[in-house]
């Protein structure tokens, strides 16, 4: 398979995105440790902390492109497994591992799982208390799209948090991690899981990203309130949060 960066259209992008994930969802988990060097972890943890999800039953929490399952089972353990998380994700790979992972964690219960695309969410309107989405919008072709959808499935007082890549607010560390990204990462792409371009792909596609205002922005557009970022390791990636009020 071979990628390129030209400017595509949205049904071809998301074609790109999706041959990526199938190609990657087994050692899709090992490769973020790997390429992040485990920060993706304290990301995580700090998204989840943000969240904080009671401790006692009824939060609903809808994961998009929850892939793995990663977010969801994080969220649930935060909550003493009193909290119900719904991973929704376009792809078929990335959902069976996460659903053989709930089932090795006793999550089932849980945690469910659905196939469906963020830009068109088979839910009716105000049925979640949460929306998160974690390295996943930039890989969504309409990103206002999909917002809209988040804010629709939110219920009043519902939240909405945004976890991805974002831009580097540091002299040096942005070199730093330019020279990894564009070099580091396709090259144990392809040690790893033998093809170096579905990587190229996923840098690229974090370049291309808006920045952390301009994505506040957009956040607002969907009709999101009290709309913040705090940048985690320098703006490596940054984590959005509004509120449907
Ligand atoms: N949230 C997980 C995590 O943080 O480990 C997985 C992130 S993974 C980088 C991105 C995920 O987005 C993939 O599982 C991919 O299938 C999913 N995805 C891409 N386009 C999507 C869309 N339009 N709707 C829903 N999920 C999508």
């Amino acid at each position: 398979t071979s990628f390129g960066f030209k400017s595509v259209g949205s049904g071809e992008k998301q074609g790109m995105v999706d041959a990526v994930f199938h190609q990657v969802a087994r050692r899709y988990d090992i490769m973020n440790d790997v390429m992040s060097a485990g920060l993706h972890r304290v990301w995580k943890d700090a998204m989840v902390t943000a969240l904080n999800p009671p401790r006692h039953p009824g939060f609903k929490v809808l994961d998009v492109a929850g892939g793995t399952g990663d977010i969801a089972f994080r969220i649930v353990d935060a909550s003493h497994r009193q909290a119900h998380a719904t991973v929704l994700d376009i792809n078929r790979s990335m959902l069976g591992v996460g659903q053989e992972r709930a089932e090795k964690r006793n999550l089932s219960e849980n945690v469910d799982f659905v196939e469906a695309n963020a830009e068109e969410l088979p839910f009716g309107d105000a049925e979640f208390d949460a929306y998160t989405i974690a390295f996943g919008i930039r890989n969504v072709p309409d990103i206002a799209k999909a917002l809209k959808e988040a804010h629709r499935v939110l219920k009043r007082g519902g939240r909405l948090l945004v976890l991805e890549f974002s831009e580097v607010q540091m002299p040096i560390l942005d070199k730093v991690y330019d020279a990894w990204s564009f070099n580091g990462i396709p090259a144990l792409g392809k040690a790893i899981a033998g093809d170096g371009e579905p990587y190229r792909y996923l840098v690229e596609s974090i370049r291309k990203f808006p920045r952390q205002a301009d994505f506040a922005r957009m956040i607002e557009q969907a009709g999101f309130d009290r709309v913040r970022w705090t940048d985690y390791s320098g703006g490596i990636a940054a984590l959005h949060s509004g509120w449907k009020l």
